[in-house]
């Protein structure tokens, strides 16, 4: 019986994921989902991201168990925010972010990104509507992170090895990372990034208008 319930619980979810998909679809808005555990740099990287995309406009829902200060930071970057306090959830749900998209006014939007809550775990079973997955792994959370949490990076599209500039300080192996994706996932995009320092930020933005671009182009 109690699988029964779970089930059904998903099967909702997903209905209101693909409303979610087609109504930011038929408004020409690609939504980025962003996962990671907390502490990884998910609000640091939108912090220097959105400013730099413009003339692509920007939107962003983050997802927190409590307050509102993720939003707070990201409020200032002319990008219409929205903060979702999940409570005790550890992830967020389609309902909420269809909820959130309520808030927004989706024909300024070109990129909507989606800050999930920091957790390896759930969030990557959990469809929320969006068009692209990217997963940041920091350097200090250790290399052996994707042979661990293998259903977050399976289905990425994109990787993001963040605070690259502690790597060779905490002996960070990035051939181990690319060892363990080779068993998991070899088609999504990885790229070394230092928000901090800058590394990689031009190869970051290149692949958002890109994917922003094709998107814009595409049938599906
Ligand atoms: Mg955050
Ligand atoms: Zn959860």
């Amino acid at each position: 019986m109690k699988i029964k319930v779970v089930e059904s619980v998903m099967k909702a979810n997903d209905a209101v994921a693909e409303a979610n998909r087609r109504r930011m679809r038929a408004a020409g808005v690609l939504a980025v989902n962003i996962m990671s555990a907390p502490g990884s740099g998910k609000t640091t990287l939108l912090e220097k991201t959105i400013p730099a995309l413009a003339p692509l406009r920007s939107a962003v829902l983050v997802g927190d168990l409590q307050t509102s200060r993720d939003a707070e930071r990201l409020g200032g970057l002319a990008a219409q925010t929205t903060q979702i306090n999940t409570g005790r959830g550890c992830h967020l749900s389609a309902p909420q972010v269809a909820a959130g998209l309520d808030s927004l006014d989706l024909g300024q939007v070109d990129l909507l990104f989606i800050e999930n809550v920091g957790n390896m775990v759930c969030p990557a079973a959990v469809d929320l509507g969006e068009h692209r997955r990217v997963v940041l792994l920091s350097v200090p959370e250790g290399d052996d992170k994707v042979a661990k949490y293998p259903t977050l990076f399976q289905p990425a599209d994109a990787i993001l090895l963040t605070k690259m500039d502690l790597a060779e300080l905490l002996g960070f192996d990035r051939r181990r990372i690319d060892d363990d994706l080779a068993a998991i996932n070899t088609s999504a995009v990885r790229i070394e990034l230092s928000p901090r320092t800058g590394l990689g930020m031009d190869l970051w933005l290149q692949w958002l208008r890109q994917e922003h671009s094709r998107y814009g182009t595409a049938a599906g």
